[in-house]
């Protein structure tokens, strides 16, 4: 019985013909230096840090070298699907503004030349490939029941052997073209392996391009190609689809490291030109000074859901990526403030090879900045994104009072060193409610006056405030000329330096009388510029303010 007999006897009605998937499937026409790459989840459930770390750096290389990013679904393992987790996908990486140029866009639709981008439609492509190397004697049916499996991986336990089909373990690559036939015509369940040729006591030499140069055993497991149910492993479906899908670059996690011999052998054995790799390290997370994984189980931080919730800006997160993800980066950025991430040279060199660590608090400094940077307008506008998903109320304030939200945005901002007070979204209602009289209004107010206790004194010097040295056309020198003259009326240094001299001949200084104004405005003993937050209220507010807080604190 020939090969080819004996393929067409395992895969009958499957075309061995491989070479018209080259037509299908042309090299792309890119320039020399472009980085054709994917993000190649299981649809097992969402994106989560750190494979959003990973396809934030694919998309960068791809972007940087003109190159191609594309989304393909592997489905394989059907017993592990998860209902419509390609949308989630798809939904994750478009909220984080990592665009696909190719792949899966939604459940069942795709776009791109170089597809179907969902593994389980491309049944047909992989048996036609199985079935060449079973013609070509590379290939074999394995009829070994889970149990017997089970066996000899106990027996290789017992003797301290290495786990795994392979050598004189590898049962069924025994079995001569007799003894296939039989058992087929018995209807024997059979899988389809490779027959390895590697030696596993002779080392290779692998360049990763995250950690260098690697000496590996060769690969001699007879691994499974096609499973049971028709579909490849996912071994197998990573030589076809990246070789088809002239895939140029591998991003991916480590964990598959320890199969790369065998993955660079399978591109071997089809004579086909292997990618580059990077295998990237898990993202780290210091727990109690030990470091562990970031866990998908214990970290809020690893679902991508907890940056919506926060509305930390996505340009934030992306700019704290790429902290981790090249260690030059920060310099790079504080050299170079005009500039954009786009703008980075991304080097794969530059990637630690054993696991960047995450911190929330440097994450949430880096949107400090981030945030203080950006325009009145452009808070506004993510705000009201923001709030649109996650904040009803404020958000019907903010369409109401655009241009008002936005002076209140405005204060201490657009400036050389402007304020660093959010460093995200959902920081902004606390810090600012005070502005908004709504809000105000149905809020639980509490005053922690800190020098200034006495109710009356207090209620004395806010009506001669009002009374004799507020005037709503003032500039901010005038302005803090007639709070100077308040203090005096009172008993209070004009400046903190006399007072210091003298503390004797004063009751206090200008700084606990303006302490005072600005907590019954606000409620808040620390506040951005309280200049500009009373012109932003207006005479009005700030009266009706005052004249609330003596009523009802009158003895
Ligand atoms: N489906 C594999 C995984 O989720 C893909 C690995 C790869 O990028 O090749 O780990």
């Amino acid at each position: 019985m020939t090969n080819k007999e004996l393929a067409d006897l395992l895969l009958p009605g499957v075309d061995s013909d491989i070479s018209k998937y080259e037509k299908i499937y042309p090299e792309r026409n890119l320039g020399e230096k472009a980085i054709v790459t994917r993000f190649a989840p299981s649809p097992t459930g969402f994106v989560h840090m750190g494979s959003l770390f990973q396809s934030f750096i694919s998309r960068k290389v791809a972007s940087d070298t003109n190159g191609v990013f594309f989304l393909r679904i592997e489905d394989t393992d059907q017993k592990r699907l998860v209902e419509n987790s390609v949308r989630g996908i798809v939904d994750d990486l478009h909220n984080f503004e990592i665009e696909l140029d190719e792949g899966m866009i939604d459940e069942d639709k795709e776009k791109g030349s170089y597809g179907p981008y969902l593994q389980s439609k491309r049944k047909d492509i992989y048996q036609s490939f199985v079935k060449y190397l079973l013609e070509q004697g590379k290939a074999y049916p394995c009829f070994c029941s889970a149990e017997e499996i089970e066996e000899t991986r106990l027996l290789q336990e017992k003797k301290k052997q290495r786990i795994g089909y392979y050598g004189r373990f590898a049962k069924c690559r025994r079995l001569t073209p007799e003894q296939i036939q039989e058992k087929v015509a018995n209807g024997e369940p059979y899988i389809i392996r490779l027959k390895s040729h590697g030696d596993f006591e002779h080392k290779i030499k692998v360049h990763d391009l995250i950690k260098g140069t690697l000496e590996i055993p060769e690969n001699d497991l007879d691994i499974v190609i096609l499973k049971s149910d028709g579909l490849p492993t996912y071994h197998f479906a990573h030589l076809v689809d990246d070789h088809l899908m002239r895939t140029t670059h591998v991003i991916r996690g480590d964990e598959w490291l320890s199969s790369l011999a065998l993955h660079i052998q399978l591109f071997e054995t089809f004579g086909f030109q292997p990618p580059k790799y990077a295998h990237i390290s898990p993202i780290m997370k210091e727990d109690n000074g030990v470091k562990r994984k970031l866990s998908k189980r214990k970290d809020p931080e690893a679902a991508v859901s907890y940056y919506h919730e926060k509305g930390i800006p996505v340009e934030a997160v992306k700019l704290y990526l790429m902290t981790l993800a090249n260690t030059n980066f920060e310099q790079w950025y504080d050299c170079n403030k005009d500039k954009t991430l786009a703008d980075f040279p991304f080097d794969f060199k530059k990637m630690s090879s054993s696991g960047g660590l995450f911190d929330v608090e440097k994450l949430m400094n880096i949107s400090k900045n981030y945030m203080s940077r950006l325009k009145a307008s452009e808070i506004y506008d993510g705000l009201l994104a923001w709030t649109k998903v996650h904040d009803s109320e404020f958000f019907e304030i903010l369409m109401k009072q655009k241009d008002y939200a936005i002076s209140v945005f405005n204060i201490e901002r657009e400036q050389k060193k402007p304020r660093k007070d959010f460093a995200c979204y959902s920081d902004i209602k606390n810090q600012t409610w005070y502005m908004f009289e709504e809000l105000y209004d149905s809020h639980e107010k509490e005053y922690d006056f800190q020098t200034i206790q006495d109710k009356q004194e207090i209620s004395k010097i806010l009506t001669s405030y009002i009374e004799n040295h507020y005037r709503e056309e003032d500039s901010k020198e005038e302005w803090f000329e007639h709070m100077k003259d308040l203090a005096e009326e009172f008993g209070y240094a004009r400046e903190v330096k006399e007072y210091k001299e003298n503390p004797e001949k004063y009751k206090g200084h200008i700084g606990d009388i303006s302490l005072v104004l600005r907590i019954v405005l606000t409620t808040k003993s620390m506040t951005p510029d309280l200049y500009d937050i009373m012109s932003i209220l207006g005479k009005e507010t700030i009266f009706s303010r005052y004249r609330t807080w003596i009523e009802q604190n009158q003895e």
